[in-house]
């Protein structure tokens, strides 16, 4: 697993700043938070899209990316393995953005998925100092993320997450699309599975 202060880590920052140097220059200032969350959500968006990337082009495995962003900063990131268990990419990256670091919920901490978190995923998500979690595509097979709050127990309820679904859908469900069409799996055979119709779906469209 790469070091979180890589090359790639530290460059959301510079992004970041050159966003808003662009909406000072253009007398935007009353949209900067409008942009920041936008923005910075597009952003970190694109390093998860490129684990997810990682793991198709790499390993063969289904294309699941995630980063965790603290500060400007990217502190975990993961992709979809076989190599441990539980292998998702939104574990991985929670696992390197808090071992050995202690947060709270005030820190800020954001957690990019490029599919809807799971019931694993997103049980420990809540039990994470994560504030914010924004993923790409939904997932109608496994995905709990979009669930209220309500559905989940009370003693979840303080600390529940801002959810966001929908930045870069389509690039993710893109990939999605390419790994379902390779992949020999009876599973992506299954019309009746929900996240098949939709990739499939997508693919007769030709998005
Ligand atoms: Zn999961």
């Amino acid at each position: 697993m790469r070091d979180a202060t890589d090359d790639k880590g530290t460059v959301a920052e510079p992004i970041w700043s050159l966003v808003k140097a662009m909406a000072t220059l253009t007398g935007q200032r009353d949209m900067m938070s409008g942009i920041r969350s936008m923005g910075e959500d597009v952003i970190y968006m694109e390093f998860a899209l490129q684990e997810a990337k990682d793991a198709l082009i790499d390993d063969n495995l289904f294309p699941a990316g995630a980063v965790v962003s603290l500060n400007g900063q990217i502190i975990g990131r993961g992709r979809k393995t076989c190599a441990v268990h539980p292998g998702h990419a939104e574990i991985l990256a929670m696992k390197q953005a808090f071992e050995g670091r202690s947060y709270t919920h005030a820190d800020g901490i954001v957690l990019y998925s490029t599919i809807e978190p799971c019931v694993m995923c997103f049980g420990t998500i809540l039990y994470s100092p994560i504030q914010r979690v924004v993923y790409a595509m939904e997932d109608p097979w496994a995905g709990v993320a979009h669930l209220p709050k309500s559905m989940f127990p009370i003693g979840n309820h303080e600390n529940f997450p801002i959810v966001t679904g929908g930045a870069l859908r389509e690039d993710a469900l893109r990939l999605v699309k390419e790994y379902a069409q390779r992949s020999g799996k009876a599973f992506w055979q299954n019309q009746d599975n929900p996240l098949v119709k939709l990739v499939m779906r997508d693919a007769r469209d030709g998005n």
